[in-house]
Formats: structure tokens, sequence, C-alpha cells
């Protein structure tokens, strides 16, 4: 099919029962290689249809900016599984941009960083929680030493909520500079 006829089609049948179905369709090509195997059997149509039984839609906002774009997190057996927008949002009305759609991501991503990594010599090693701590604060209280508290500038994560926003503004406060800023600016 070509690129044209499946924008067209993708229009017709709405965004996301096309994503859904192109989604079946593609776990269905990947699989069918292992069809065979005893692990894997295709998916019933009630498992299509309700893949997590019992979930809860949960309304929260997204956190990565001041905007507060509404999201509908589904959460299955306390897990995170899936995002909707949520239409009925003052804000954003339905929509999000293209950060806040993958706000999932933060959670799931599997390029998420789960460990402290070092760059030595052009190569990125996982390093202890301890040296990591301990190395970026000595450096830190080094320039704070020689250049004072105002040579060092916080800048918070957009990624950040807004208690861990607290703790930064007042961990700036406690390192003595007013030099702080947060993307999001909560
Ligand atoms: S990052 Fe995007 S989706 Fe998230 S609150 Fe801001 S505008 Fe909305």
């Amino acid at each position: 099919m070509s690129k044209n006829s499946l924008a067209d089609l993708s229009l017709k049948m709405g965004r996301r029962t096309f994503l859904k179905l192109a989604t079946i369709g593609a776990s269905f090509g990947a699989t069918s290689a292992f069809a065979s195997s005893d692990s894997v059997r295709a998916a019933t149509q009630e498992e299509i249809k309700n893949p997590f039984p019992g979930s809860k839609r949960v309304k929260t906002i997204c956190s990565i900016c001041s905007a507060g774009c509404g999201i509908v997190a589904e959460v299955h057996n306390g897990v995170w599984v899936r995002q909707d927008v949520a239409q009925d949002h003052p804000i954003s009305e339905g929509s999000h941009c293209c950060k806040g759609i993958d706000q999932i991501d933060l959670v799931k991503s599997k390029q998420r960083i789960k460990h402290p990594m070092k760059k030595e010599n052009g190569k990125w090693l996982r390093i202890s929680w301890d040296q990591a701590i301990k190395e970026i604060s000595e450096k830190m209280l080094k320039i704070r030493k020689e250049n004072g508290p105002d040579a060092s500038m916080f800048l918070g994560s957009a990624k950040f909520s807004l208690q861990e926003a607290f703790y930064f503004r007042k961990f700036a406060a406690l390192w003595g500079t007013n030099n702080i800023d947060h993307v999001a600016r909560i």
C-alpha cells in the first residue's frame, strides 16, 4: 500500500483505530516466525479488545512544562501501562505537544538511564551512587570554595515533579545563591 493511501486510510478510520490495527499487524509480522513455538499463541479477541482487564483510568497532568496539559493514565496492577489525552481538560482541550504525548516513556522507555553513568576514555561506565555523589559534590564544593556560591547556577529538569522542584529550590538557597531556574517554572 502506498504512503498516500495509508494516510487516507488513517484519516478515514481515525488515528487511534488505525494505530491500534497497525500495531497488531506489526506485532503479527514480528511474531509469525515463532508461531510454531509453544510459548506464543494468538491473542484472543477479548485480549485484543481489552489487554489490561481491571485497569483504572487516572486523570493527571503532564509535568514537563507549566501549561499542565491533561493526561489520562491507564494503570494496571499499579503500573502505568497506557496514556490517553484528557479530552475534557480546560487548558489542553484534548491535545498535547510532542513531549507530553510521550510522557509515559519517562517511566517505560527502554532507553531510560537507571544508574549513574560516567564517561571515561570515551566509554560510558556504570558507577555507584556513592561514587557519583562523592565526585560531583567534591567538584561543586571546590567551585564554591574558590569562586563563591554565585559561581554556580542550578537548572531544574523539566522532569521534576512539583515536590522535587521544591527541594531543588531549597537546595539552591542552602547553597547560598538565587541562581536557579526550572523549565516548568513551578
Ligand atoms: S510539555 Fe507539552 S503536553 Fe506537557 S504540559 Fe507542556 S505543552 Fe502540555
